[in-house]
């Protein structure tokens, strides 16, 4: 069987955010989850550095490492935490910039490459602008949002603009990870806790449910949002978040919504496999969501891609499920040529 592979959650930077990136680090005053990522960034380690060294590769480098783990297509988008933890001015040209080099990189590689853009959400004008501005460039899919921007969630109602653009241009958003929150921050601080295993988790599966129980989804009944990392552990809880959200409905502490949270959940969104490589959390998300809401993602060049592709390639589940996560969905939902 034809087996196309296309990873969803593949990450790029440009020199120029990184070089601001480096100017906040080393300004006095930073958002403490963003100094603690600092090390793992912009580190002085071989390891960061070689991972540095391939964010920066749009081209034969990156194309090479494809062809050797049997990537056919990289949806691409800009590393975590992208352009938010900059000044709105700042943040906003750099979006545009970076949105304007993967633009480049994609049509050198159109068959290997497509692209989520990157926004500004400091100034929600402005990102509507951007997303009005990309949305038919050739190459560009959808768009990124790391998670909080300076502690913000998207469920507030001055982002909903960015909400409605994405539903009305067709755009999904993929909601990705980063470290907690400043207010959430402080007991993530230790032991490692604020990153990728599981503050990143913690993080996004928050402002997933915040965007869920908001009722924003009621207003915008067909925006799609992506969550990586299996869904951010929600599938799991399911069940769960719906039965208490229904105790809680039922004791008047919580607005009645529309729908269940679950239905927002199994409507609105799709998950990723990026970085977990786990049947039993497969198998789960599967029975939960259904095999048409989960794409293949690699999270390179942070995850093994071999570790993904020999997971996703060796997994019990049917040769039909294994071709709709490993490219069907993504072609329908990023509507792939
Ligand atoms: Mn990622």
């Amino acid at each position: 069987m034809n087996m196309k592979r296309i990873a969803t959650e593949e990450a790029f930077v440009t020199e120029d955010i990184a070089t601001e990136w480096a100017k906040l680090l080393s300004a006095e005053k930073v958002e403490p989850g963003f100094r603690l990522m600092g090390d793992s960034i912009l580190g002085s380690s071989a390891g960061a550095k070689a991972v540095h060294r391939r964010l920066l590769d749009l081209g034969e480098g990156r194309i090479a490492h494809m062809d050797a783990t049997g990537i056919d297509i990289q949806v691409l988008s800009i590393t975590s935490p992208g352009v938010q933890v900059f000044d709105s001015a700042t943040g906003a040209a750099l979006a545009r910039q970076s949105n304007d080099v993967l633009v480049d990189a994609i049509a050198k590689h159109p068959t290997r490459f497509a692209g989520l853009a990157a926004i500004a959400p400091q100034d929600p004008a402005t990102a509507v602008a951007e997303l009005t501005r990309v949305a038919n460039l050739p190459g560009i899919k959808g768009f990124i949002i790391n998670s909080h921007t300076h502690g913000e969630y998207l469920d507030l109602p001055k982002y909903w603009p960015i909400l409605e653009a994405a539903e009305s241009l067709g755009l999904p958003l993929y909601l990705h990870p980063r470290e907690p929150s400043p207010a959430m921050l402080a007991p993530f601080a230790d032991y490692g806790l604020f990153f990728a295993g599981w503050g990143f988790a913690a993080e996004t599966g928050l402002h997933a449910m915040r965007i869920i129980m908001c009722g924003v989804l009621d207003r915008f009944p067909k925006l799609t949002i992506l969550l990586g990392h299996m869904g951010e552990g929600i599938p799991f809880w399911l069940q769960r978040i719906d039965n208490r959200y229904q105790l809680q409905v039922r004791l008047g502490a919580v607005r009645k919504m529309a729908r269940l949270p679950s239905e927002y959940f199994l409507e609105n969104f799709l998950i990723t496999t990026s970085g977990v490589c786990s049947a039993p959390a497969l198998k789960l998300s599967i029975e939960v969501l259904g095999a048409h809401r989960i794409l293949f993602a690699a999270d390179y060049p942070y995850e093994s891609v071999e570790e993904a592709v020999a997971f996703m390639d060796g997994v019990d589940v049917t040769e039909e499920i294994r071709a709709q996560i490993y490219w069907g969905n993504a072609t329908r939902v990023f509507r792939l040529a």
